[in-house]
């Protein structure tokens, strides 16, 4: 099909929910996407932080192909080894104690949500439900994660929306000190807001809040449904931090581009969901779980130092472009967001990029750029030849 037909197919059957960008892409190698006429365009986006290993990567397809001829799908009724592997080397790469295995990040931040409140109600009964997250968060499109979600714009239309969120400004201790009205049992944060505008949280607020919550027996719960698997650096950003969240919430690039994810509990929270308390029928589908231990394997100490080394070199390389348009760079590995300076907005500055062959994201009112973990240096240098091109 050609690019003109697979977008009138879409106009025509597909739920018109998404500001798509006019191109269809068909295939990929590296961080290198083709349209189906084979004109290329430079990936920084992986699928909004999915696609860690990028495209055509053999180990990955292989392990797909062998798991879907060997066993699709049973149920959570039965035992298969791919994702008790997977939940085994999480584990033991994170210092948290069980997984729980779902489909979606709003899915895993639902389950988060639902253990923390039944931790609470084991330890205290009811009426200490609430879940206080950040400003300018953001948590899932489900109706109680829209509402966990600390922005406006997403409490709307849909109501009611689930009760018991407070918010709270981030990197300020005190305001989340005078939530305590004795009603809260958990604090949920990411620790680089993504979808908010790439917002990294001070490392000094974060140890705090963790011993404000321990001090409290609030449970820390923190979505790292974006940051998580490499995409900053580390397994996980909560590391950098130097802190063991309660629970962490992951999903996004664990399978590397096929659906799943999860929930890390700490020793203290893994029993709290027992039988029968929560459940999904898809959770640790083993071909998700084989392509996630491909991930894994790839994801090497080795191989996360190389990506903090990317990330900086992609940053550098920007900010020598000395654009008009963009201010500052942020951000942590190759999670990057960049500032956009008065007189151009984001979406008009996407559109030119990707126009010209360089796939990128927006976030808050900025540029965000999540490049497939794999990028080479000469991916990195046309994608910023693009920027130099199209925006100097
Ligand atoms: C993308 C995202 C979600 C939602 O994940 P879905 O898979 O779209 O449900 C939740 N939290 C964060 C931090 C995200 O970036």
């Amino acid at each position: 099909m050609t690019s003109e037909a697979v977008k009138a197919l879409t106009r025509q059957y597909v739920m018109n929910t998404y500001g798509r960008f006019p191109v269809a892409l068909d295939h990929g190698e590296g961080a290198t996407l083709y349209d189906p006429e084979g004109r290329a365009y430079i990936d920084f986006t992986s699928g909004i932080g999915v696609t860690a290993l990028g495209y055509g990567n053999r180990l990955w397809a292989e392990a797909v192909a062998d798991q879907a001829g060997k066993l699709g799908h049973v149920s959570n009724l039965f035992y298969t080894e791919p994702p008790a592997r997977l939940a085994e080397l999480l584990c033991k790469r994170t210092g948290e104690s069980a997984v729980f295995f779902a489909n979606g990040g709003g899915e895993a931040n639902e389950g988060m949500i639902k253990l923390a409140r039944k931790y609470s109600f084991d330890k205290y009964g009811q009426g200490r439900s609430t879940i206080v997250t950040l400003e300018n968060s953001f948590h899932g499109r489900t109706i109680t994660t829209l509402k966990a979600t600390g922005q406006d714009v997403f409490h709307n239309y849909f109501f009611p929306f689930t009760e018991g969120f407070r918010y709270a400004p981030a990197n300020d201790l005190e305001a989340l000190k005078d939530q305590d009205q004795g009603d809260v049992c958990a604090v949920m944060v990411e620790l680089v807001q993504g979808e908010g505008g790439v917002l990294p949280l001070d490392k000094a607020y974060v140890k705090a809040l963790e011993a404000l919550c321990a001090g409290k027996d609030w449970l820390l719960l923190v979505d790292e449904v974006q940051t998580g698997v490499g995409r900053t650096g580390t397994l996980f950003a909560f590391q950098q931090y130097g802190i063991l969240p309660d629970a962490v919430s992951f999903a996004k690039g664990i399978a590397g581009g096929l659906p799943m994810s999860g929930i890390l509990a700490n020793e203290k929270c893994k029993d709290v969901l027992g039988p029968g308390m929560h459940a999904t029928t898809f959770g640790g589908n083993p071909v998700c779980a084989a392509a996630g231990l491909v991930v894994q394997e790839i994801l090497s100490d080795e191989f996360l130092r190389q990506v903090r080394e990317k990330g900086e070199y992609l940053r550098r390389g920007i900010e020598a472009l000395n654009l008009p348009c963009f201010g500052k760079t942020r951000g942590l590995g190759l999670m990057i967001g960049i500032e956009v300076r008065e007189g151009w907005t984001n979406k008009e500055i996407a559109a030119k990029l990707i126009e010209n062959g360089l796939l990128v994201l927006t976030a808050g009112p900025g540029m965000r750029l999540l490049p497939p973990l794999v990028i080479t240096k000469e991916e990195m240098d046309r994608g910023l030849a693009i920027m130099k091109k199209v925006l100097a």
